[in-house]
């Protein structure tokens, strides 16, 4: 028996196009910015591809780029005139940020009401609180691909791998107040294989393919492949092996395909619910 294979790319067409009606019913064009510094090549394109969704989506994308030896006090005040201006409802600055920048503080200037990447402090208590807020972009995406799968966390024994703030950390805010019961492994897990073993949802992301290998796992589980991993051939892999996984899974995500177009999916959603917010025809988050 084989995994079913989720397609990230067509439930990222099905999410954009459902953002572009809600933005067609609006008075008001959306707008996010998107900072860019420096000249991270992963980071361009990144950049390109969010600004292309968001015009097709119909929301007013403007993406500032500003030089690799730009000053930490420059960006803290191109932040702050993008918090001041009334059309800008998202703001996004691409990280990681050249060494003279302090990511944190960049961060914690952004207006929490204009945070749409979800990485204001204020905004991460909210999310650990299991209160409404704006979630992070990734990990909101994968909580969207197990729901398209019909797959619902409650009561489930979810096992996150990676604890980064960006990915690791939320997902696993966003599993528990899905009422999962919650691990959460890293870099210094003992027995990675074992908490493989008793996971019914398996979330992962580290940054090493092919980590996670088939006989690791148990029968029926849910995989969703946050890792994105460059091959010396140059083809992209996931953290799971995937041709074993696919074998005992229940489900599985493909790199690419899976995680990444959802990305950038929820990150426009996330800017029409901070719109909406904003300008006062309020939805829950
Ligand atoms: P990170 O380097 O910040 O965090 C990696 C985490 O993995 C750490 O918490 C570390 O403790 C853990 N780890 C390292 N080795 C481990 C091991 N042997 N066993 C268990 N845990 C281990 O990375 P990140 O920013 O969270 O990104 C993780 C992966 O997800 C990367 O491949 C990244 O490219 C990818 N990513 C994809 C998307 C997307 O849109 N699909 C978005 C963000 C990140």
């Amino acid at each position: 028996m084989g995994a079913t294979i989720i397609d990230g790319r067509a439930i990222a067409a099905r999410l954009r196009a459902r953002v572009a009606e809600r933005v067609s019913a609006l008075p008001y064009k959306p707008g996010l910015a998107v900072v860019l510094v420096g000249e991270d090549p992963a980071s361009a394109i990144y950049v390109r591809n969010k600004d292309r969704a968001a015009t097709q989506t119909g929301i007013s994308a403007q993406t500032i780029r500003l030089g690799p030896n730009t000053p930490e006090a420059d960006l803290l005040r191109e932040v702050a005139r993008l918090n001041a201006d009334p059309a800008v409802d998202a703001i996004l600055v691409q990280l990681p940020l050249p060494g003279q920048i302090r990511a944190r503080t960049i961060l914690e200037a952004i207006d929490p009401a204009k945070d749409v990447d979800g990485f204001h402090p204020l905004n991460v208590g909210r999310l650990a609180d299991g209160l409404p807020t704006v979630a992070p972009c990734t990990p909101r995406g994968v909580m969207k691909l197990l729901g398209a799968c019909g797959i619902d966390p409650a009561g489930k024994r979810a096992l996150v791998v990676g604890r980064s703030a960006i990915v690791g950390k939320p997902t696993g805010a966003l599993l528990l107040a899905a009422d999962a019961t919650v691990t959460i492994a890293h870099s210094h897990t003992r027995d990675l294989p074992a908490e493989c073993q008793r996971a019914e949802i398996l979330i992962a992301a580290v940054g090493r393919a092919g980590l996670i290998r088939g006989d690791w796992l148990s029968p029926g589980v849910a995989v969703i492949d946050v890792g994105i991993n460059r091959l010396p051939d140059g083809r992209l892999a996931g953290d799971v092996d995937f041709d074993g996984a696919a074998k005992v899974a229940g489900w599985i995500t493909p790199v690419p395909g899976g995680v990444g177009p959802m990305t950038i999916a929820c990150l426009l959603e996330n800017t029409v619910d901070l719109a909406e917010q904003r300008r006062g025809r309020s939805r829950s988050l």
